[in-house]
């Protein structure tokens, strides 16, 4: 069978690694054709906006796509491109499953959670205004001067339909995959109306799955000391958007760092696929930085796709050069200034390297 995939290399760091991750999903053989398309800092000149819509039309045709990170340059006035996209697309769902890997040094082992972010509305539904503007007062007359003259607004807007589709998505998750338990967070003591929906809405859907999935609440402040504390308590963690944000970055650091911690986000018929870090612009074009986020990424492609042997041996071939310790990137060595690093390419090589060997072995037995 083959695939059509939008491919987005991406800015800074991205082009070299997403690079690496086409040369070695090539090297599973699941025929699977890119279309790739720019986005991102550097094509601002040339196409007057970081993402041109021929990126977006490519995803809407091929429906699958995977990138690389793209920087969101402050004080330009251009919106993140990577919230535009899942917006656009409406990708309501940003899935982070966080495993510890043998092999990546973290202060905890055996990891296994999953992040379900909402990722549409909250405080990243791109509503705010300046000091001083219109809106601004509006909203402050409004407040009936309970907010100070001199403030700024962001509006957090949480949805009914926005809560239970992602609710649903997390139950159905757990469900297909053999999980026990959602955990709905939120801070609904103190932002009753908002966060309270969230709360109020996972409560409905959990009775439908009653028996079948457990379900409980915890108050995101907790949650945090409670996942650093007792991380094997939790297993799928249902989130709104900014919440699910920086509790993505501390499950990534559970599990060893940004360098091996992947992501999808899907809507109804469209998936994307990225790891949680960003651009890391200081390493641009330095073959310097850790591939395997985003290799781990294109491992839930090939899931998504119900390519199931290739997931899976792309999974062991990076478990294998985990495991060795030798031909990884500077974040996994003991120190990150260790001479026997190597780059984003070598340890994609090292990768592909293992995927040969896995395979004859497949074709042996
Ligand atoms: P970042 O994740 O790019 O980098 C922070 C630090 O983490 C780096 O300096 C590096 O030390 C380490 N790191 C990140 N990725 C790594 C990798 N693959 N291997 C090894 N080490 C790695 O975060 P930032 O500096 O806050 O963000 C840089 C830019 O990326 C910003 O413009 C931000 O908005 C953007 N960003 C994009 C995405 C995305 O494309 N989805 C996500 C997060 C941030």
């Amino acid at each position: 069978m083959s695939y059509k995939v939008t491919l987005i290399p991406g800015d800074g760091t991205g082009p070299e690694i997403m690079e690496t991750v086409k040369n070695v999903v090539d090297s599973l053989g699941v025929g699977i054709e890119w279309e790739t398309v720019e986005a991102g800092v550097d094509v601002m000149q040339k196409y007057g906006t970081p993402l041109p819509n021929e990126v977006l039309e490519s995803i809407r045709r091929t429906k699958i796509a995977i990138k690389g990170p793209i920087t969101t340059p402050i004080g330009t006035g251009f919106r993140s491109v990577n919230v535009a996209l899942r917006k656009e697309l409406d990708l309501y769902v940003c899935l982070r499953p966080c495993i510890s890997y043998p092999g990546v040094r973290s202060r905890y082992q055996n990891i296994d959670l999953v992040i379900v972010r909402e990722n549409t509305e909250d405080l990243y539904a791109g509503i705010e205004w300046p000091i001083d503007a219109p809106e601004s007062k509006e909203v402050i007359k409004l407040s009936k001067n309970k907010i100070r003259p001199d403030s700024a607004i962001s509006i957090k807007p949480i949805s009914r339909t926005g809560s239970a589709r992602i609710v649903r998505f997390a139950f159905e998750y757990a469900l297909k995959h053999k999980r026990k338990k959602v955990t709905a967070v939120t801070k609904a003591n103190i932002m009753k109306c908002t966060d309270g929906l969230f709360f109020d809405v996972a409560r409905e859907i959990a009775k439908e799955y009653e028996g079948k999935i457990e379900y409980e609440e915890r108050l995101i402040d907790n949650m945090c000391m409670q996942l650093v504390q007792k991380p094997e308590l939790y297993d799928v963690i249902c989130l709104p958007n900014l919440y699910g944000d920086i509790l993505s970055d501390l499950c990534a650091g559970l599990i060893g760092g940004l360098g091996v911690a992947p992501g999808a986000n899907f809507g109804d018929d469209i998936a994307l696929f990225e790891a949680i870090h960003g651009s890391a612009p200081k390493y641009a074009g330095k073959n310097k930085v850790n591939p395997s986020a985003c290799l781990l990424s294109a491992k839930l492609m090939l899931d998504y796709l119900k390519e199931y042997e290739a997931a899976q041996t792309l999974d062991q071939a990076i478990r294998n050069v985990f495991s060795k310790g030798k031909d990884v990137t500077y974040d996994m060595k003991p120190t990150p200034t260790d001479p026997t690093a190597v780059g984003t390419r070598e340890m994609g090589e090292a990768i592909i390297r293992e995927i040969k060997v896995l395979s004859k072995a497949a074709v042996r037995s």
